[in-house]
């Protein structure tokens, strides 16, 4: 990420946030922990196109340079030296099969999943 002759063009997007994976919620208390993420600012969960959901925090590095490279290139963790560009969401693109973004997102999902739960 960040140095690279491909990242050029971007504004080191991969770089300002975070995702991590979590349970595939099943029943509607499962929904009560993806309701308290989105209540947050700046934190989302998604559904990839794989059927898997994540939990993703909007938030930069703290090493990413004013010029979208990495202040620590030779020592960034692991997952960033595995990530690649040729594949990264700037150049192929991104879709996803839902985006819960704020609770309202959240309880529309589970009124269509359960019947209308929104009043509880
Ligand atoms: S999103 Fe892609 S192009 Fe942008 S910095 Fe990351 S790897 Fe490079
Ligand atoms: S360590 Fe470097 S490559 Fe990894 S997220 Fe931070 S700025 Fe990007």
């Amino acid at each position: 990420m960040g140095n690279c002759k491909s990242c050029k063009s971007c504004e080191g997007d991969c770089c300002k946030y975070i995702a991590i994976e979590i349970d595939v919620p099943e029943t509607k208390e499962d929904f009560e922990n993806i309701k308290w993420f989105v209540c947050h600012e700046n934190v989302n969960v998604y559904v990839n196109e794989e059927g898997e959901w994540y939990v993703e925090f909007i938030t930069p590095c703290e090493f990413l340079g004013e010029n979208n490279k990495c202040k620590i290139y030779d020592k960034r963790p692991k997952i960033c030296r595995g990530y690649n560009h040729d594949e990264c969401t700037f150049h192929n693109g991104y879709s996803e099969k839902h985006r819960f973004k704020i609770l309202k997102d959240v309880e529309n999902y589970i009124g269509e999943k359960f019947g209308d739960e929104t009043k509880n």
